[in-house]
């Protein structure tokens, strides 16, 4: 069974990136408005989260890594989604079969914080304890993760990834995006033994200077909203919100990103369908600038192509991708300043 764990494990996390996305998520699902990534070496040696969010139960704490765990199906409705949506539960779950796993958490009204440590899915005993039972320790509201020694325990996943600062810019990459998409978060990254944050997008930030920030004037210079309300295509719940350049990002390479239902995605067809409008209507091999927000019913939303769940496909993609290449032909079109 630890093998089979360990292979799954492998699929959904590849790369430090892949353990920092899901534990990006599990900090904005908890409501969290601060979220800070510490790292060494890229995440390679240590990658911790701190977030200021509910917390976790401490009933909770001996099952949180074990697979399938979650605190995020509890409706009905939410069990219909398993099958399209992928299993929940399984990221923290990963991340412990492949890392050393510390969590420090404490919920509103807690006494102390807990610090639980997790070794292959289980509570396992840390110096100068010889216990597992999670200890009382201080902290404030909200939890911390510290992720040890990724791939300590797979030799040929460590040696392939040799490059600290890949990595490192994989994760900044990763965190500017959700800090462009998620208002009222602030998030800041920093290198172990550094006082400055590498990155640090204030909550109070507007989108545009957010994307400024990190992509420089020239991202935003001719930046339109894209906006596709409920009810305009014929798919149930479905909208869109963005901000897309509608000239030349000149030298730049074309910058893509896409969330859907809160979670950044990867949809080559959609990306296909974008390079192909603004070849149309700007010139073939136009670099812009695209940011996407999608809403759709959860259940149309299918994961379960690649285990990572990053690259998604969609029901009614003809009609979602078709509607949203006619408003970027819209935007496009109209740009007579
Ligand atoms: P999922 O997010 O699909 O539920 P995870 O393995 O990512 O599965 O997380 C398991 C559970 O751990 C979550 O359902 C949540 O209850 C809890 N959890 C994880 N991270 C946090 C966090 N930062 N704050 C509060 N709860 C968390
Ligand atoms: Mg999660």
């Amino acid at each position: 069974p630890t093998v089979v764990n360990k292979i799954a494990a492998g699929e959904i996390i590849e790369r430090p990136e892949n353990a920092v996305k899901e534990l990006l998520e599990n900090a904005l699902d908890a409501g969290s408005t601060s979220i800070e990534v510490l790292l060494k070496d890229g995440g390679l040696k240590l990658l911790q989260i701190s977030d200021n969010g509910a917390g976790i139960h401490y009933d909770d704490l001996p099952y949180l890594c074990q697979r399938f765990s979650t605190s995020k199906l509890e409706k009905f409705e939410d069990l219909q989604q398993i099958q399209t949506f992928g299993f929940r539960g399984e990221a923290l779950a990963s991340i412990s079969h492949v890392a050393k796993v510390t969590i420090t958490t404490k919920r509103e009204g807690d006494l102390h914080a807990w610090r639980a440590f997790y070794v292959d899915g289980k509570l396992a005993p840390t110096a100068p304890h010889n216990t597992s039972a999670p200890q009382p320790c201080a902290g404030k509201q909200g939890t911390v993760i510290t992720v040890e020694d990724i791939f300590y325990n797979v030799p040929g996943r460590k040696a392939a990834l040799k490059h600290a600062n890949e990595e490192y810019r994989r994760i900044l990459n990763l965190m500017q995006k959700y800090a462009i998409h998620s208002e009222k978060v602030s998030f800041s990254c920093k290198k172990v033994g550094e006082t400055v944050a590498s990155i640090s997008l204030s909550s109070r930030l507007s989108i545009k200077d957010k994307i400024r920030h990190v992509f420089g004037t020239l991202a935003v210079k001719h930046l339109k909203a894209l906006k596709i309300p409920e009810g305009t295509i014929n798919v149930e719940s479905f909208h869109a919100d963005g901000l897309i350049s509608s000239a030349d990002y000149e030298d730049k390479k074309s910058i893509f990103i896409v969330f859907i239902n809160n979670r950044l995605v990867e949809s080559i067809e959609l990306k296909n369908a974008i390079d192909e409008t603004y070849s149309k209507f700007l010139h073939k091999g136009a670099s812009y600038f695209v940011y996407l927000s999608l809403s759709m019913k959860p259940e149309q939303v299918d994961v379960n192509f690649h285990p990572s769940k990053r690259i998604v496909h969609f029901l009614y993609d003809h009609e979602i991708i078709g509607a949203i290449s006619d408003k970027l032909a819209e935007l496009l079109k109209n740009t007579d300043e």
